[in-house]
């Protein structure tokens, strides 16, 4: 969960420097990946307060509950310069955080991940309005360093391992839910602490993107989209997405997902520092748009991915955000067709010095499942 204390004290002088640069007092970060980033501890409570206080000048201070404080012993935070403020049920932790960030505080802002359960309270505590901390948080964590990128190559090859397996799970008679079963116990196998995400969607489920799974019984001839990801034991994500065929597509099918292939290339290739977000989502779309598919694409083209599995840089349309070294994030056009079918394929890629490198490298064509005659 933890890199080395020197590496969370630099993105804790990094919050510090942003949080003095735009005029804020100080910086409340709850529970989730913000507060893993900073100091290597998730913190997952939801009603009683865990959250971190940093100070443009003064000291930074971690509140937790008493009963939470052996879930720090081993992580960063027990290593770093920092407060530790334990409460018990019955005290006021509000107020706690009110002392962290002391004088009369006027300008404060929260990790957008911290529940309004707290966020009311704090604001009526300090008697101010609680500002958003995204633009002084995000900073930091779209631009990944080695350790980081390391960790996210690994989540990669672990789901490309999972990918591998998939032809042998998916085949006609089993239902979505049957398949999705397998492949979560995959993800753990192959190196994930948990399995965040299993979609399956067969056949007419293909067409919504969002679609999970369901009881729903595969058939010879159908297009299944599989998009799987989960945290290496770092917290760092994968995410993938292949679109298999049960037998074989037919030909018209065959040819709308080749040009999405084409579409999800050109995008990838599209990747290098000083390109906007938009521009690279704008490569999808007009290879999708020159074979009359644009309209079946229905999102954007991706999303940051680190210790959330969606996060800063989006890749979509119009995006000004200029790329730069280190970032990190996915490509995965899809194209739907409601009530027949769908695919999207999509890959993880790090923005490098003069292009990107892909974290997943199987096979990005439909990949053909053994029918059910031909097992
Ligand atoms: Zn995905
Ligand atoms: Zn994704
Ligand atoms: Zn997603």
């Amino acid at each position: 969960m933890s890199f080395s204390p020197d590496v969370h004290a630099k993105r804790i002088d990094g919050v510090r420097r942003r949080a003095a640069d735009s005029g804020l007092d100080g910086v409340v970060v709850g529970p989730g990946a913000d507060l893993a980033y900073l100091v290597g501890v998730e913190g997952d409570t939801i009603e009683r307060l865990t959250a971190l206080v940093v100070t443009p000048g003064g000291p930074v201070t971690m509140v937790v509950p008493r009963m939470e404080r052996a879930r720090i012993r081993g992580t960063a935070a027990e290593q770093l310069p920092l407060r530790v403020v334990d409460w018990v049920d019955g005290e006021d932790p509000y107020a706690l955080l009110a002392d962290a960030l002391s004088g009369r505080p006027s300008r404060i802002a929260v990790s957008d991940g911290m529940p309004a359960l707290h966020t009311v309270p704090l604001g009526q505590t300090l008697g101010v309005r609680v500002e958003l901390a995204t633009p002084v948080l995000r900073e930091g964590r779209m631009i990944k360093d080695a350790a980081e990128i390391a960790e996210l190559r690994k989540a990669g090859a672990a789901i490309d391992a999972v990918h591998r397996h998939v032809p042998k799970l998916l085949r006609a008679g089993r239902t979505e839910r049957e398949v999705a079963a397998d492949i979560a116990s995959a993800i753990l196998a192959e190196g994930h602490r948990s399995a965040e995400f299993v979609i399956v969607a067969s056949g007419p489920n293909g067409a919504d993107p969002h679609h999970e799974v369901s009881d729903r019984v595969i058939r010879d001839g159908d297009l299944v989209v599989v998009d799987i990801g989960g945290a290496v034991p770092a917290g760092y994500n994968s995410d993938s997405t292949r679109t298999y065929v049960i037998g074989r597509a037919e030909p018209d099918v065959q040819r709308k997902v080749d040009v999405l292939v084409r579409a999800q290339r050109a995008a990838v290739d599209a990747v290098r520092p000083g390109a906007s977000a938009g521009h690279v989502d704008a490569a999808a779309r007009e290879v999708l748009a020159e074979a009359g598919l644009d309209e079946a694409f229905l999102h954007r083209t991706g999303h940051g991915i680190g210790l959330s599995v969606h996060e800063e840089p989006y890749i979509s349309p119009g995006n000004p955000v200029e790329l730069r070294a280190g970032m990190t994030f996915s490509i995965e056009p899809g194209i739907y067709f409601p009530g027949e079918w769908g695919a999207r394929i999509e890959d993880i890629v790090v923005v490098t010095d003069d292009g990107c490198e892909a974290l997943n490298l199987t096979p990005h064509g439909l990949i053909s499942c053994p029918a059910r005659g031909s097992l």
